[in-house]
């Protein structure tokens, strides 16, 4: 009968919902906001000379400056998914192709897929991260484990 009764509470445990609102959302729309409009000038900013500062940069730069100041003063969480598409030195939203570099490298001497790691590097020549890609290909960030929350 013990038994039963413990089973009962770890079956309440983990029928309770996720929370129904989120805390700091202000912050949260603010920091969203920010993200996408410096998403927005960094598409549009000119692609002819990467390396000057057009207005349309200068203005990307200034909302990813301001979104991590809102983080910062707020003390709330980004995304590493967020994380990895801005430049910590600066704070350029990194888009491919525009101005940052992607490429897979490879330094060990058996060349083994396990040993590839992806490097990225904004054009700023000061920021450049490198992931190892190769260790496990179904690598998934601590924030997309569908296991975070107990649902029904
Ligand atoms: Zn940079």
């Amino acid at each position: 009968m013990g038994k039963a009764t413990k089973h009962t509470l770890d079956v309440q445990w983990i029928c309770t919902k996720p929370p129904g609102s989120v805390s700091l959302k202000d912050h949260y729309i603010r920091t969203n906001y920010l993200y996408q409009a410096s998403t927005l000038m960094a598409l549009s900013a000119s692609s002819d000379s990467p390396d000057s500062n057009s207005l349309n940069d200068l203005l990307s730069r200034s909302y990813v400056h301001n979104m991590n100041w809102v983080v910062k003063k707020a003390l709330i969480k980004l995304s590493p998914t967020i994380k990895r598409t801005v430049c910590k030195k600066c704070n350029r939203r990194l888009i491919s192709g525009k101005n940052c570099s992607v490429e897979v490298t490879n330094t060990s001497n058996l060349k083994t897929p396990v040993n590839d790691i992806l490097t990225v590097s904004c054009i700023c020549q000061k920021f450049k991260k490198n992931y190892p890609i190769g260790k496990n290909l179904n690598y998934k960030i601590f924030a997309h484990n569908d296991n975070l929350l107990p649902v029904k």
